[in-house]
């Protein structure tokens, strides 16, 4: 008996045997007869011409079902191909003799091999395709969230300033008629109180402002010239009666490059160094020493800010970064930009940093660790790119016209 004779007389029993121990409930046994009668069609064209690939498009079929039935699944086809596998094994054993059973055996195992390779990558892929998808649609909802988080934040900042303006004002008036009547004096001390409130408040409310437009890339710089001796002068200067305050020294070492004309938002660079001297000296108890530094490396000017504060973990030293990062075994006292560990809503670093990335700049921090006992101090390093170009060419004009005046008056 040649081996399609046997795979003719194979037919009804495997039929049989297949479609009564597959079929869950007797109603799908006869739809489930007819796709395994097409199975077998097509592995008996498979086994005839020698070419395994017949089958691929009645499993592509039954993947599509299976997985549009019980998508959560990770593999449904595979495990039932082992079982149609078994059930024909036996049905061979049953039906033929020993050595036509070998050789029946030997005839569709390439077949099967091929439908178990197959079935295996399809499904995979449909997995990994699902997977791909869930990710996309997780990445989409989280984007979404930081994005509402964002707007909130700027929204709300936006709807606190009206009020703060209000106060302000209020409050300025309140002044002038407390001026005028001598009797009401103790009452100015509580005005200072109201007005000193309502400035932490509004500093509050625009570092949120501008945590909202880095977190949005909607952060402009508006380059103007500027000199790193100024900018470091003018915030020592502004830095120098808090940190008298608690017996802080306040040094600078060395700025070279500090003369020379550099680009970049004045105003901008001048708030992300001054939230980290501000910190340096709020982390730094009352009569220690912080220094400023700066040293000039190819393509940037680095000013490093070094305390003799408490110092900072290194596991926490990239969160300080990130929004609302503050540490949880500081134990922060009540809020105050310059008391020592007056604690703050956790916004000037991300702030600093977002300032030093719009400038293609960068800010890190070095620290042993943190210790409020013996104060191994922090050192801020703060990378400025030296753009000694006007950056665009409306300024580039201006700048040319000036160094032509300059030149002509020299003559
Ligand atoms: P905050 O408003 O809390 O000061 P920041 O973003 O400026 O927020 O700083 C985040 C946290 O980093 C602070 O709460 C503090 O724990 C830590 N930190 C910042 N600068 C220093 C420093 N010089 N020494 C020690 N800790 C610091």
């Amino acid at each position: 008996m040649s081996i399609l004779e046997a795979l003719d007389r194979l037919r009804p029993p495997w039929l049989d045997k297949l479609s009564h121990r597959l079929a869950r409930a007797p109603g799908v046994r006869e739809s489930l007869r007819e796709q395994l009668d097409a199975f077998y069609h097509l592995l008996h064209q498979a086994v005839e011409t020698g070419d395994p690939e017949w089958l691929d498009t009645l499993l592509d079929d039954w993947i599509g079902v299976q997985t549009q039935t019980e998508p959560e699944s990770p593999s449904i086809l595979l495990p039932i191909m082992n079982e149609i596998w078994m059930l024909t094994f036996e049905v061979i054993s049953e039906t033929l003799a020993n050595g036509e059973a070998l050789e029946m055996t030997g005839s569709i195992l390439p077949v099967f091999s091929h439908a178990f390779i197959y079935v295996a990558e399809r499904e995979m892929l449909i997995r990994v395709r699902q997977i791909q998808e869930e990710t996309d649609e997780a990445r989409k909802a989280i984007q979404q969230l930081e994005r509402s988080k964002s707007d909130f934040i700027s929204i709300a900042a936006h709807e606190l300033k009206t009020p703060l303006t209000l106060i302000d004002g209020y409050t300025d008036m309140l002044g002038d008629q407390l001026e005028k009547d001598q009797s009401l004096t103790p009452a100015v001390h509580l005005l200072e109180g109201i007005k000193t409130g309502n400035k932490r408040l509004r500093e509050i409310v625009d570092d949120m402002i501008d945590v909202s437009l880095i977190d949005n890339n909607m952060l402009s710089l508006r380059f103007q010239p500027y000199w790193v001796e100024h900018l470091v002068k003018t915030l020592v200067e502004e830095a120098g009666p808090s940190a008298a305050a608690r017996r802080i020294s306040l040094e600078v070492e060395s700025l070279p490059f500090a003369e020379t004309m550099l680009f970049g938002d004045e105003e901008r660079l001048h708030q992300a160094v001054g939230n980290v001297l501000e910190n340096a000296i709020k982390y730094t108890p009352d009569g220690g020493r912080v220094i400023i530094r700066g040293r000039v490396l190819p393509g940037f000017h680095e000013l490093t800010i070094t305390d003799t504060g408490i110092g900072i973990d290194p596991n926490d030293q990239s969160r300080i970064f990130r929004k609302f990062g503050q540490i949880e075994n500081a134990s922060l006292h009540s809020s105050g930009k310059t008391k020592f560990k007056g604690g703050g809503p956790g916004l000037g670093l991300p702030i600093s940093k977002g300032i030093l990335e719009s400038h293609g700049g960068t800010i890190w921090v070095e620290s042993p660790g943190y210790d409020e006992e013996h104060c191994p101090g922090s050192t801020f390093h703060i990378l400025i790119p030296l753009i000694t170009e006007p950056p665009d060419e409306k300024m580039q004009r201006l700048f040319s016209l000036r160094n032509t005046q300059n030149e002509v008056a020299d003559t």
